[in-house]
């Protein structure tokens, strides 16, 4: 009789960890837009790789307690490594998570997706998803056959995020090893340890754990664009020491709209290459800069002939804190918008530092 009352209060108390609501009341419908990635990988036993082999449907049936927060709904994107991700199946994706979150039944959206280009295809999505409900990115770095898999985890982490509450506001994140990242500053930093995703001195949004979620910070920015048909081209090329400008004037040659150039230090690169952006901006061709530098962003600090000072005044708009491959998605949707002015472009990307 005793150990039957034991278990009764536990059972009861788990009303109080899970956020499961009580008898009767209905569950939050949660729908989970799977996409691939190690999350959804196995180890190839002819090769010891991981290759896909998981679908969205066996992801849930991995995470039993899921049904216990939400009802859920699976709709399968894809199924690839996100190393082979493209700014178009980005676009298709935004598409369908705004359809789902049009659903005034939809309590929000869960994207599993690889950790390789996670970052700027959360990004992606911040820019044009045109609902506040959450959109969690969520994936894993030990595959499903591994001693621990951590995407199980990372998945009913994710849903718990989107039934909370404390999310609202928060926008598009990357949710994994319970920390909550802003779209706008997360970057993978490691490429094989479970704590990848850190977004630095802008610090971490909340945390999920135990079935709760804490809120450290708000959403930094909230800016949208309405999902375009077609995406321009734009090259986001890195500098290098000797660097000639000749891969630039390529770009440009082989017809690229925009270009992203990701300098050294606070945004300064060489005569040569400074050269050749000034033939792009005279050409008409947008310029925004970036650094590779990880944390700190672009500043007009030097003007010496391709410093960050020097670039501004030439007309190239200097990206701030953006990093090189989310700038280029938000440079693509810029120029699709048919109000596109350097002018707005320069008010895109503030020097929040
Ligand atoms: N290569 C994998 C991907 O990006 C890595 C991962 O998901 O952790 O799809």
């Amino acid at each position: 009789m005793r150990s039957y009352v034991l278990v009764t209060i536990f059972l009861l108390s788990l009303w109080f960890i899970l956020p499961v609501p009580l008898p009767g009341e209905e569950l939050p419908l949660v729908w989970i837009v799977s996409t691939g990635g190690t999350i959804a990988e196995r180890i190839n036993p002819a090769t010891g790789a991981a290759v896909p082999a998981v679908t969205g449907a066996d992801l849930i049936k991995a995470v039993p307690d899921l049904a216990k927060a939400a009802r859920i709904k699976v709709f399968a994107l894809c199924n690839i490594d996100s190393s082979h991700m493209t700014p178009e199946i980005w676009r298709k994706l935004a598409v369908k998570v705004n359809e789902l979150l049009a659903d005034p039944e939809v309590k929000g959206v869960v994207v599993t997706h690889g950790t390789d280009t996670m970052a700027e295809g959360a990004f992606f999505l911040e820019l044009t998803v045109d609902s506040p409900k959450p959109v969690v990115f969520v994936g894993a770095m030990r595959n499903a056959s591994e001693l621990s898999p951590d995407g199980p985890a990372n998945i009913m982490n994710a849903v718990l995020q989107v039934c909370s509450e404390k999310s609202a506001g928060w926008g598009v994140t990357v949710t994994l090893n319970s920390y909550v990242n802003s779209a706008w500053y997360v970057k993978k930093t490691e490429s094989t340890n479970p704590q990848t995703f850190t977004s630095g001195p802008h610090g971490y949004l909340g945390y999920v754990i135990m079935g709760k979620v804490e809120q450290f910070n708000d959403q930094p920015r909230s800016l949208k664009f309405p999902v375009p048909d077609k995406l321009p081209t734009v090259i986001p090329y890195s500098v290098f020491a000797g660097d000639d400008g000749s891969l630039i004037r390529k770009a440009v040659a082989d017809g690229a709209k925009g270009l992203v150039i990701e300098g050294v230090g606070a945004g300064n690169v060489n005569p040569e290459v400074a050269a050749a952006i000034k033939e792009a901006l005279e050409k008409k061709i947008p310029v925004v800069i970036t650094t590779r530098v990880e944390w700190g962003g672009v500043v007009p600090a030097y003007g010496d002939v391709g410093g960050g000072e020097y670039l501004e005044k030439i007309g190239c708009v200097l990206g701030g804190e953006i990093d090189t491959h989310k700038a280029r998605l938000l440079l693509m949707l810029a120029l699709a918008q048919p109000d596109f002015t350097n002018e707005k472009l320069k008010s895109y990307f503030q020097y929040d530092i």
